[in-house]
């Protein structure tokens, strides 16, 4: 019998001067970048959480703790693949990952092709199948003063064992 789940995850990260802005996988050239512990790819993280939640694996700080010099300035996508890993050993099959960057600069459509297609190589599906959207914050809030960077995901796994 097969049986679909679906799971949300969402994060966020600080901006500031002197880091790379790393979102999806793909090094964005911009005059911030995102803070974190890892390499505070914001989108992968949310994506990861919604994995892990569909799956009933718990979240991201569970598997991957910041507490842990092994994932200092660790890369989001290797994280990414390990989880599609564990999945696949509880037998689910990833259908779709959508995901939304809340980001006022700068313009996530130029990249959005190369975050996919990174993001669905790492999870060993196909393009199509993850969708990424941005939007602004209007100048409002954290998002609006660029002091920081969210990330809202939803997944949908199919169990086949
Ligand atoms: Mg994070």
């Amino acid at each position: 019998m097969s049986a679909n789940f679906v799971g949300i995850g969402y994060d966020s990260h600080r901006l500031a001067e002197g880091r790379a802005l790393i979102i999806g996988g793909v090094h964005i050239e911009h005059d911030l970048g995102l803070v974190g512990h890892s390499d505070a790819d914001v989108l992968t993280h949310a994506i990861i959480d919604a994995l892990l939640g569909a799956g009933g694996l718990g979240d991201i700080g569970h598997h991957f703790p910041d507490t842990d010099p092994r994932y200092e300035g660790a890369d989001s996508i290797a994280l990414l693949a390990t989880v599609a890993g564990l999945l696949q050993q509880h037998h689910f099959e990833v259908v779709n990952v959508d995901a939304t960057v809340l980001v006022e600069r700068p313009k996530i459509a130029p990249h959005r092709q190369a975050i996919c297609e990174r993001l669905a190589s790492a999870l060993r599906m196909p393009p199509e199948r993850v969708n990424v959207k941005a939007s602004t914050g209007e100048r409002i809030g954290f998002v609006g003063r660029e002091e920081g960077v969210a990330a809202l995901a939803i997944a949908s796994l199919l169990r086949t064992g």
